[in-house]
């Protein structure tokens, strides 16, 4: 099939491969560029030599989503195993299960607790005091009580995001974060998985197509638009104008990894709740496909801090003061013509994999109708604020 038109994608993450896997089988000729060595973004996972160990090279990502199409999709370029995210969390010298559930309520309190009885002694926990919360502190309050926010709530909010949780809005727990039975997987998605043989293969074989090309280690810059009929831009938006309004906020991820012969800690993911402890939490790697037998361990010691000039942005802040900031890069960005922001570095939030597919798969869409009716296309899918 002629090639139509030459289009630029920045990213060789979820983002860009969704998108240019569309276009290219519109019969679209496509470059991709990323300033890293290796496809795939921070989903991208490698196998560890010396122990065989499937690593989350960016933190662990679990597959979890309500949407058929997108199962559909990643199941077309990849065979997905049962996963489940079962989280334990080490607080005041004990482990305990996560979410917190009735197994969490009873453990914690030494209780036996039936549904009806731990829902009523929960009730009696909360503070009923505050009756309009501010912050994630008193929302977290009103709904557990001191005992069980300060247990699993308060220190690893502060770790996390490295402010009180006094500073943080209420809107961050908008729902009683307890359940009253003994589930303890952490999502409640109809699909779960783990790709086999991970996330970077599925990434190469959704770029595997004769009309894309990709150039690693190769950074774009804004000048660089000439000869492309339009760009989809997945790197971070602040760094699409060279920061020219400040750097958008956000949380970086600092990983000690360590190496441990047979298994470290039985799970997949340890949360450290207590403050005393610098790290957030530890992941096991092994324990993401535990179809394999590796034979030793690959583990993460997770610290989080303020990202830096340097850093890698992980987790968008999205405070007042940074919407205030995004407002007016989107202004700026709905001035610039034949580009379109995408994923979460483009358009400054939060997307589990699925929600990345699916928006990539309808910016696709979007420019193909709109390239149909001559139509120009939409800056970003979504506005980001
Ligand atoms: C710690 C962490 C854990 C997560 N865990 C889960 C999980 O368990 N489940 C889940 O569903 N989702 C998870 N996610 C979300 C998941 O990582 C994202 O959905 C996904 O990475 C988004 O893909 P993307 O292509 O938009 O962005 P990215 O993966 O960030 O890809 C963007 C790419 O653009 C490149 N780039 C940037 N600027 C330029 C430039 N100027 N020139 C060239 N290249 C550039 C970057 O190098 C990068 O490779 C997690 C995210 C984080 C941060």
């Amino acid at each position: 099939m002629r090639a139509k038109e030459k289009i630029l994608i920045v990213g060789a993450g979820l983002s860009g491969a969704v998108i240019g896997r569309a276009l290219a089988e519109a019969g679209h000729a496509i470059e991709i560029v990323d300033t890293r060595n290796h496809i795939g973004g921070n989903c991208h996972t490698e196998r560890d030599e010396a122990t065989g160990v499937m690593v989350h090279v960016y933190g662990p990502h679990i597959f979890h989503t309500d949407d058929k199409e997108v199962w559909d999709y990643v199941n077309g370029f990849m065979t997905f195993m049962p996963y489940k995210n079962r989280v334990k969390a080490t607080s005041g010298g004990q482990v305990y299960s996560l979410p917190i559930n009735l197994h969490t309520i009873n453990q914690f309190f030494g209780k036996s607790f039936r549904p009806d009885e731990a829902r009523a002694f929960l009730d009696a926990q909360a503070d009923k005091t505050i009756t309009d919360p501010q912050t994630f502190e008193e929302q977290a309050l009103r709904f557990v009580g001191r005992d069980l926010y300060e247990a699993f709530f308060k220190g690893y909010t502060q770790k996390q995001w490295g402010c009180s949780p006094t500073e943080l809005p209420a809107s961050i727990l908008k729902r009683l974060p307890v359940r009253f039975n003994y589930e303890d997987n952490y999502f409640f998605h109809k699909y779960q998985g783990m790709p086999e043989t991970g996330y970077t293969e599925m990434i190469a074989r959704i770029l595997d197509h004769p009309n894309i090309t990709v150039r690693l280690e190769t950074s774009f810059r804004r000048g660089e638009k000439a000869g492309y009929s339009h760009i989809f831009y997945s790197g971070p938006l602040d760094g699409y104008f060279d920061y020219e309004l400040g750097r958008l906020g956000y949380r970086t991820l600092d990983f000690e990894r360590f190496t441990y012969e047979g298994d470290y800690q039985g799970c997949a993911v340890m949360n450290y709740g207590d403050v005393a402890v610098p790290y957030t939490r530890i992941t096991e790697h092994k324990h993401f496909s535990p179809w394999e037998e590796p034979a030793g361990s690959v583990c993460y010691r997770e610290f989080s801090r303020a990202c830096g000039p340097d850093d890698i942005p992980y987790y968008p802040i999205r405070l007042v003061e940074e919407k205030a900031q995004l407002a007016d890069y989107v202004a700026r960005a709905e001035q610039e013509a034949g580009v379109t922001f995408v994923g979460r570095l483009g358009t400054y939030r939060y997307l589990d994999m699925d929600v990345t597919i699916r928006e990539a798969l309808d910016t696709a869409r979007l420019y193909l109708s709109r390239k149909a009716e001559n139509a120009a296309m939409a800056t970003f899918l979504h506005p980001p604020l």
